[in-house]
Order: C-alpha cells, then structure tokens, then sequence
C-alpha cells in the first residue's frame, strides 16, 4: 500500500504542514518494512504512475496500470504497435536483470559473485563493446557519457531483441507497423536547456539517439528497409552487438 494513501490532506492547512505530513508518512512506511520480513510485493511507485522499473535487490519488474494506456498499450492496437511499444518496455525491464548492475545480484536479490571467470570475461568484452559503439554518439553539440547511460543501453539493446525476436517467430508479422510504432513512441520535442539537462544527467540516452542506435544495429531493420552504406542508418552488420 502506498504511504501517500494514508494521508489526509486538505485545503486548511498549509504548504509546509501538508509536506511535512506526506513526508512522515513516506518515512513512518520506510520505518514499518524494517520489522517486516518479506516486502517482495511492495512497489516503490503509485499504481497511477507512467513509468516502469526494475528492482535488482528484489528481482522484481514494475509495470503500474498508469502506463498500461496509450501510446504504451492499447487494445485497440495492433499486435505490432502493443509489441514494440508495452512489449519492449516490459522487456527492458526485465533485461535489467542483465546489466552491470542486475548482474551482481541473484534471483532473490541476493548480492553474488559471477558464475565463472567465462562469464566475467565475456561480460567484460561486451560491456566494452557497447561503451565504444556508444562513446562515437552525439547530439548537437552534446557528446553523451557512455558510461552513465550503459545500464540503460544494455536493457534496450537485450530488450529490443526480445521483442523482434517474437516478431520473427511470427512468420506474418507487418514489420513496417512493428518498427514505425516503436519510433514514433519515442518522439520528443525539447527546449535546448532540458536537453542539456537531461544529457548530463539522464541514465538514457536522448530518444533520438535511443531509436536510431536501437534501429540501426538491427539486421532485421537493415533489411527490411533495404538500406546501404550511403544510408545513415545503415551500420555494417561486423559492428553490430548481438546479445542473443
Ligand atoms: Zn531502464
């Protein structure tokens, strides 16, 4: 249950009292999960709230019902446009598992050691792999850090996989409405000093650069739209990461 339901708030009283009560509660709730012995099903977001995560120290993905709407998910939607759209977030989320951060924990959110010095090893060559793909990025005049924004590039990049994975596996699947869907979800229109902002702070990458990155690593893509070395989106199938 959420702290927030609990609170009463009314137009009597004033800012400060209305703040300070919202944030007893919130720390009264932190207080209470320490005596509990199994908060696996607690969420850390209102059920309103249009976003998703995942959690590494519980193994455990968020989807809230404020994002089960549209542009995410509609029943009025296609199969392709609910699959590159609520079908690949959902799988993002579950790729945290994967990433740098996932990785150290267990199924139970248990920190661990890797499996094997194989696994490390391959862990590190493709984490390697993907700062250097995305340490030649940019937009405007902004470089973007390829270290803050790994976590997330490694969730899209295992993400988007899964989900063109389905589309493959479903021999009549319109590919043009799959990957049109998919971009058009992430459309964005921003004032230059939110970009700033979000460049220097964001664990993801600029939508712009999250669709294109994503698109043109895909051979699926590539083909699809017959593109070549002389299209901007065409990257040569040797540089593209493969994670599955
Ligand atoms: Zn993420």
């Amino acid at each position: 249950m959420s702290p927030h339901s609990k609170i009463h708030l009314s137009s009597d009283k004033s800012l400060l009292d209305s703040v300070s009560m919202i944030l007893s509660a919130v720390a009264k709730s932190s207080w209470d999960k320490l005596l509990k012995t199994n908060v696996r099903d607690d969420w850390e977001i209102d059920s309103f709230t249009v976003n998703a995560y995942y959690n590494a120290q519980m193994n455990k993905i968020v989807i809230p019902a404020g994002i089960l709407q549209k542009p995410f998910y509609s029943s009025d939607y296609s199969f392709e446009k609910n699959l590159a759209r609520i079908g690949f977030l959902i799988a993002h989320e579950i790729s945290h598992a994967f990433d740098i951060d996932g990785i150290l924990f267990d199924e139970f959110g248990n920190r661990i050691c890797r499996e094997s010095e194989e696994d490390t090893v391959y862990f590190e060559s493709l984490v390697n792999r993907i700062v250097s793909k995305y340490a030649i990025q940019g937009i405007e005049k902004y470089n973007i850090d390829n270290w803050q924004t790994l976590s997330e590039n490694i969730a899209d990049l295992a993400g988007f996989a899964c989900v063109e994975k389905i589309m493959l596996e479903k021999s009549s699947g319109n590919w043009e409405d799959f990957y049109s869907s998919f971009a058009s979800l992430w459309r964005t229109k921003q004032r230059p000093e939110y970009q700033e902002m979000s460049i220097l702070s964001d664990t993801h990458l600029p939508n712009k650069l999250r669709v294109n990155s994503l698109l043109s690593n895909s051979k699926t893509f590539i083909e699809f739209y017959n593109l070549s070395e002389k299209d901007e989106m065409y990257l040569d199938f040797e540089e593209h990461i493969q994670l599955f």
